[in-house]
């Protein structure tokens, strides 16, 4: 689906795919439920899944003679970090405007993590104080604005890469690796679970699920609290990156739940804090407060609640992010 397009590789290839057992057995055995470990994707600081989507958008801004990336966030994006992480390999400046997303009041949320990584790699960070918003930014417009004033190539980057105009067709390709990883385990996935904000990853994986008729079965698990917004975001880029690749897309493809993403985004529910508890004491594997701490107490939800039917085989697509927990410190304090 992805030959007319230039990739320029920014990950390891091919993520693992491996079977967690013992949080299967935990909730019952009923369901199997395997990760995709896209937060172990790169070398490039701790990896995650903007690292897929700015494959497919790297060569355009190397097209364009580009000298600067411009990007967006929040504080602790791990889009930004990934971000500031290719400038670096590519030899490029990076502009970074940080907004306060989250309501969080850690005494080191501005020092440690993806901000403290950004810092060390060497991009130009500005911090706004602005709240939560997937669409297009002043202060990003204003960024750019100032890198062209001296004398700089800005190239830029949406929230999330994602509403850029080949923002979803990493995750197209995610769809194809999972196919073929399929045929080597020798079965299919009935259902793929997902964390959905800014909305490319799910764009992205429901237009490349939809080769094989699946792209309903990626449930995004809503870790935004702007539902309606997230979803008009989603299906706009599931819109255009089918029409890029050829495929067709309907409205009653989109699988979102909204029941997860409370109290706030960034912001953590006692039962995302025992959903990340759970994964990391059942399996060593880490999530965060922000997006798969959410994704985990979703997939977990639907699992108690009868969701998925027994004998499923549920595929978790870890997209990274643990750098963020850092940010909440205190609330982690007693483990
Ligand atoms: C960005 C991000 C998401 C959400 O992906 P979108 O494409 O923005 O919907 C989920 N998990 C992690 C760790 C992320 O960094």
């Amino acid at each position: 689906m992805l030959d007319a397009f230039d990739r320029y590789p920014l990950t390891f290839g091919p993520s693992p795919i491996e079977p967690l057992n013992r949080l299967s057995a935990d909730l019952g055995g009923g369901v199997e439920i395997w990760a995709k470990r896209e937060d172990c994707n790169s070398g490039l600081a701790f990896g995650g899944n903007k690292l897929r989507k700015l494959e497919y958008i790297v060569p355009d801004a190397i097209a364009e003679g580009a000298d600067t990336l411009v990007t967006i966030g929040g504080v602790q994006s791990n889009h930004t970090r990934q971000v500031a992480a290719v400038a670096a390999k590519l030899g490029m400046k990076c502009r970074l405007v940080q907004e306060s997303w989250v309501p969080f009041p850690d005494a080191v949320y501005d020092r440690v993590g993806n901000i403290l990584m950004s810092r060390v790699m060497g991009a130009e960070i500005e911090l706004v104080d602005e709240g939560f918003d997937i669409g297009i930014r002043e202060s990003w417009e204003n960024a750019l604005e100032d890198v062209r004033a001296k004398g700089g190539k800005p190239y830029a980057i949406p929230a999330g890469a994602s509403v850029h105009k080949f923002g979803g067709l990493g995750y197209v390709g995610f769809a194809e690796e999972v196919r073929a990883q399929e045929a080597e385990l020798g079965f299919r996935f009935d259902y793929i679970v997902v964390c959905t904000v800014t909305g490319s990853t799910h764009a992205g994986m429901m237009v490349g699920f939809a080769a094989d008729g699946r792209a309903r079965n990626v449930v995004g698990i809503d870790a935004s609290l702007t539902i309606e917004q997230t979803r008009a975001q989603v299906m706009e880029i599931a819109r255009n990156t089918a029409d890029l690749v050829g495929v067709e897309i309907s409205e009653e493809d989109l699988t979102l739940i909204p029941d997860y993403a409370y109290p706030a985004y960034g912001v953590p529910s006692e039962e995302t804090n025992a959903a990340i508890r759970r994964v990391a004491r059942l399996e060593g594997m880490m999530t965060d407060p922000v997006y798969e701490g959410k994704s985990m107490q979703g997939l977990i939800g639907l699992v108690e609640k009868g969701w998925f039917p027994a004998g499923s085989r549920v595929l978790y697509a870890h997209l990274g992010g643990v750098p963020a927990i850092n940010g909440y410190s205190y609330l982690y304090r007693n483990g």
